[in-house]
């Protein structure tokens, strides 16, 4: 399981600082999550952290 960034990402950079794992990074023109390192927040937030902070509601889980 984990959470994926759709293209609608508006590259604003809000989800980066926020993920306890530093699973996202900055792609050549969206934000990117890496699957495999991705664990959902779970031990680490009741919610996704970088779904919380998205303005556009681009992130969804895989
Ligand atoms: Fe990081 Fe949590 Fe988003 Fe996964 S769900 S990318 S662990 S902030």
């Amino acid at each position: 399981m984990a959470h994926r960034i759709t293209d609608e990402c508006t590259y604003c950079g809000a989800c980066e600082p926020e993920c306890p794992v530093s699973a996202i990074s900055a792609g050549d023109s969206i934000y990117v999550i890496d699957e495999n390192v991705c664990v959902d927040c779970i031990g680490y937030h009741d919610e996704p952290a970088c779904v919380a902070v998205c303005p556009v509601d681009c992130i969804f889980k895989v």
